[in-house]
């Protein structure tokens, strides 16, 4: 087994939204399960900052210990919370932030970290009063959730904005997709064996399939969620990101431009979508009062609480025009109040030329590869074997489990969160987004959210705890193919 990597030099991580939804739920349990590991060194300041006065040091150890007491025992939690302090600021207005550059340049050069977990709208004046208090050093590193803008010109915006205050290579746009072990051993499956390589092409993929289905709603994200809907939100990123790494050529070597340069390559290769073919390649859906795991849910205008034509499920037929993948399908799908929660890319082979069996051996299906990334992250293989015992030849799908759970030991789960935020430290851009990779998936995402936009269609109803309207399953469906729902 091989060695734990060694942890990096005590660094400074100033999360802006310290109090908010992803700091409570995946960054401070990423970070204190770091720490756990040894992969945080003593001396290692992380500071919250969010607007609430009523906040000091100690009591945002009590929040916070609150949030994380369940996963770790109180010496370790205490170590952990010893790390932490806290500054009031509303970081639209100059007070408080003389306090926080004070505090942060106090120990020197060493790496800095800035996580902007604020909602975007402020990502720009963040950037520029960092720039403006010194903040910049050499070890300066700014992290940016998504969505970055709502179309190219809005995200081009963004980016030039904080371009100004931050050279792209201290620029890392997450996607937290991308920090999952299943999506890094889809690199490692493709480029380390070379059995994968001569079959991963057009001759031999019949097409390939992205679903990334929620149960929930729209929780507390109604106002923004209705801003964006399920296309912005989840396709233009992270569903554009998985297409990529299973479309792409591969990298001459794995460095972040070698790798993101092949990605880049392969969304401006996707085929457009407009006014012209949207209808006939892309669905929108929007959901109506049903059951999600046996509880009833209401439709999504009465969660929101007023009618609206944002869609909460896309499905689309995209293709990437190069040698590689003419004329192969990447079924795209995403939904919210879907029946499971799942995300998983499949790609599907063709089938045997010709079958050499009776029909009474059983069905002969194309075997396809499984990379499940949530709620467990697995890899499988579906092959078709003959049925052990005497009976003659009877066939049956089985799956190989490449996962290979077994071969590497029972190892703690590492959360994407945890992975993408000690390559920031450690200054590792190859999981993150550069800045033209984001506004290439734009480009192909904007004219089909514009025929959208211009059509008099609203998107199509379905039944929340349904895989979306029946207009989806028709658009594979016309092709002779089925979506893979039942894949274990
Ligand atoms: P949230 O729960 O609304 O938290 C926002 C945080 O920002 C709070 O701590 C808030 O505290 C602080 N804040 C707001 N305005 C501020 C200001 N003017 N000055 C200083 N602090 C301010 O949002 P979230 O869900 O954590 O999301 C944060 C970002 O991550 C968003 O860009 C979101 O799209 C992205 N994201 C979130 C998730 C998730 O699972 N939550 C997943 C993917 C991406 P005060 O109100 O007290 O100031």
């Amino acid at each position: 087994m091989s060695a734990p990597p060694v942890a990096p030099d005590p660094f400074d991580l100033v999360i802006f939204g310290g109090t908010g939804d992803l700091a409570r739920r995946k960054l401070l349990p990423a970070l204190l399960h770091r720490f756990a590991d040894g992969q945080i060194a003593p001396g290692t300041r992380i500071l919250g900052v969010a607007r609430d006065e009523g906040l000091d040091d100690e009591g945002y150890r009590t929040t916070v210990r609150g949030w994380l007491q369940p996963q770790a025992g109180p010496q370790r939690l205490d170590a952990f919370l010893a790390l932490l302090n806290y500054r009031a600021l509303d970081v639209r207005h100059e007070a408080g932030w003389d306090e926080v550059a004070r505090l942060i340049l106090a120990p020197g050069d060493r790496v800095r970290v800035f996580y902007l977990a604020t909602a975007p709208d402020i990502f720009v004046p963040i950037c520029e009063r960092l720039r403006g208090c010194g903040l910049n050093g050499p070890a300066t590193r700014v992290v940016i959730e998504k969505p970055i803008g709502s179309d190219r010109a809005s995200a081009a915006g963004i980016n030039d904005a904080i371009g100004h205050c931050f050279d792209e290579r201290q620029t890392y746009r997450i996607d937290h997709y991308l920090g999952k072990e299943t999506v890094q051993n889809l690199t490692a499956l493709r480029f380390a064996n070379a059995l994968f390589e001569p079959i991963w092409r057009a001759e031999h993929v019949d097409h390939v399939q992205i679903t990334v289905a929620e149960t929930v709603g729209v929780e507390g994200r109604a106002a923004y969620y209705d801003r964006a809907g399920a296309m912005r939100d989840m396709v233009q990123n992270h569903l554009l990101q998985l297409l990529c790494l299973v479309a792409m050529e591969p990298p001459s070597r794995l460095s972040a431009d070698a790798l993101r340069d092949e990605k880049l390559k392969v969304l401006r290769a996707l085929r457009p979508i407009g006014a012209a073919n949207a209808a006939s390649l892309g669905v929108r859906g929007q959901y109506r009062a049903g059951a999600v795991d046996g509880q009833a849910v209401p439709g999504y205008p009465d969660e929101l609480g007023a009618p609206s034509r944002t869609e909460t499920f896309v499905a689309l037929k995209a293709e990437v025009a190069n040698w590689r993948w003419a004329g192969v399908p990447f079924y795209l799908r995403t939904g919210k109040r879907m029946p499971l929660r799942v995300s998983e890319i499949v790609v599907s082979f063709r089938a045997v030329p010709h079958s050499i069996f009776e029909g009474s051996t059983g069905p002969i299906h194309p075997n396809r590869l499984v990379l499940r990334l949530q709620p467990d992250e697995s890899v499988t293989l579906w092959l078709t074997n003959k049925v052990p015992g005497p009976g003659g030849m009877r066939l049956r799908d089985v799956p190989l489990d490449m996962s290979f759970a077994e071969t590497f030991g029972r190892q703690h789960h590492v959360d994407a969160y945890e992975r993408l935020l000690m390559d920031v430290v450690r200054g590792n851009p190859m999981l993150f987004m550069r800045r033209d990779e984001v506004e290439a998936a734009w480009a192909w995402a904007d004219p089909i959210l514009a025929a959208w936009a211009a059509s008099d269609d609203a998107p199509k109803p379905y039944t929340a705890g349904s895989w979306g309207p029946s207009a989806a399953v028709a658009l594979i469906e016309r092709d002779g193919r089925t979506w893979i729902d039942d894949v274990d």
